[in-house]
């Protein structure tokens, strides 16, 4: 069975300070709420404090991006085993690094299996464009973004990754996907993974759902075979809307 998930993508949002008190006071909540796993994704530079706030509180903590070399000349980047003292998650191919940084599905891969490497579970994120969606062309997208993403992965590791599919039109803007849609991609998805790795190892693999999640339609999308949990993004930075969504994911799914 797989075990939701729900992780917040605070984005370039919190000072260390402001991280300080958002993760004490969310933390007081959700650490009361069982059967689902929570993940907190702070900018790198308060990860070393929310870490120290989070320590036995059973929440997960990410980062939101890392290099894929192990050290070297990569200014202003950040490597996998930096942040292997300090969390357990890292997001990786955000709509956002592709749009605004540049990143590739090729990149995204060396991410991924340099995530294998180190230790940490990467999500790894996939989504089409309003135009690519317009166009018909979701599906396409998708499956090529998740072959292409997650290549080379071991079976092993595999069944820990988790995918959050992600449409770009619905990131941000309130605009959600409609759940149904969002069962379908989702259902799309589980079956390259289980073209690539075996339909075992598939059905271990946690899909997302992200694109404006809020407290009000997060059940609606729980409720659907195929969706595993949140990536949230706006409302992870408000208490009562982040643990209003966390407290609706308890199913657990799959065979
Ligand atoms: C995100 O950035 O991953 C995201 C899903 O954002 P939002 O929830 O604000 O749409």
């Amino acid at each position: 069975m797989r075990k939701p998930l729900v992780a917040g993508n605070w984005k370039m949002n919190k000072t260390i300070a402001e991280t300080r008190d958002l993760v004490f006071t969310m933390s007081m909540k959700l650490r009361k709420i069982e059967g689902v796993e929570k993940v907190i994704c702070p900018p790198f530079v308060s990860l070393m404090a929310a870490s120290a706030l989070l320590e036995g509180s059973g929440i997960g903590l990410g980062a939101q991006n890392m290099h894929w070399e192990e050290k070297g000349a990569f200014t202003g980047e950040v490597a996998p085993g930096m942040l292997k003292e300090l969390c357990s998650y890292v997001i990786l191919g955000h709509s956002e690094r592709r749009t605004y940084f540049g990143e590739t599905d090729e990149t995204v891969n060396k991410k991924v299996l340099a995530a294998q490497k180190a230790g940490l579970t990467p999500i790894v994120c996939v989504g089409e464009t309003l135009a690519q969606y317009e166009a018909g062309q979701t599906s396409d997208v998708v499956s090529t973004q998740t072959r292409a993403g997650l290549q080379g992965a071991t079976s092993d590791f595999a069944s820990k990754i988790v995918v959050a599919y992600e449409p770009v039109w619905a990131i941000g803007t309130g605009k959600a996907s409609s759940a149904e849609n969002a069962q379908a991609v989702h259902a799309g998805i589980r079956q390259v993974l289980s073209e690539m790795f075996g339909k075992e190892t598939a059905q271990a693999i946690r899909i997302l759902y992200g694109g404006s999640v809020t407290a009000s339609n997060a059940a609606e999308f729980f409720s659907q075979a195929d969706i595993d949990g949140a990536l949230v993004g706006g409302a992870s930075l408000k208490v009562d809307d982040f643990v209003g969504i966390v407290s609706q994911s308890k199913v657990a799914k799959g065979e």
